[in-house]
């Protein structure tokens, strides 16, 4: 049976796609000499099942960053896995069905709660600084909001003494990837919940300073 080749550790699994003929996809995982390597991946036979894989694979590596390497498994360039980070960007390239709907994500984001523009801009070394564009009493704990959002979704590692900064352990910049996961970093809802504990206590932490 073909399904016993190891293609290595399944990652997330999208069940039916239903851009495509509801076929499932997988992402797996497998070592490289250069780090981790990412197969994207259908059983399914359909005839069209193959470009749709192709599709997925072209979109990751706009929404996320990662490049195509040795036999057509995709990579990022620092080689690390960002586990959270590359199963994210896997579901939202699946979530596409055309190449026009293929964009990367922009460094900002509007902050509905606010109305805040939140911006990440790059301080190098895989770092970044949240601001936010606008008027808002909230604008402090915003920023710390998103700033652990993003923390989170990334596994970035908060940067001590300052609630607006996070970066990633691999110290490499991440543009595309950090696009992405800022349009969900306002929402995080553990983070939301630590910063809402932390103002009851009336202690002023950095929200991301957990593990
Ligand atoms: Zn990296």
């Amino acid at each position: 049976m073909p399904q016993t080749v190891d293609i290595g550790q399944r990652l997330e699994l999208v069940p039916m796609d239903n851009h495509f003929e509801d076929i499932t996809i997988g992402l797996y995982r497998q070592d490289l000499d250069v780090g981790a390597g990412f197969l994207v991946h259908t059983y399914s036979s359909r005839e069209g099942a193959q470009d749709r894989i192709a599709f997925v694979k072209d979109a990751m590596c706009i929404l996320g960053g990662l490049e195509e390497g040795a036999e057509g498994l995709l990579r990022f360039p620092c080689g690390s896995e960002h586990t959270l980070a590359v199963k994210r960007v896997f579901i939202e390239a699946c979530k596409l069905k055309s190449d026009t709907d293929v964009v990367a994500k922009p460094l900002s984001v509007l902050d509905k709660k606010s109305g805040l523009n939140m911006v990440a801009a790059l301080l190098g070394g895989g770092k970044y600084h949240i601001s936010a564009d606008g008027e808002s009493r909230d604008v402090v704990r915003r920023i710390r909001v998103v700033t652990g959002g993003l923390g989170k979704l990334g596994e970035m590692t908060a940067v001590e003494g300052v609630d607006d900064q996070v970066g990633f352990d691999c110290h490499q910049n991440h543009d595309a990837l950090v696009g992405l996961l800022l349009v969900r970093a306002p929402n995080v809802r553990s983070i939301l919940r630590e910063i809402e504990q932390s103002a009851s206590r009336g202690v002023l932490s950095a929200p991301s300073a957990q593990t």
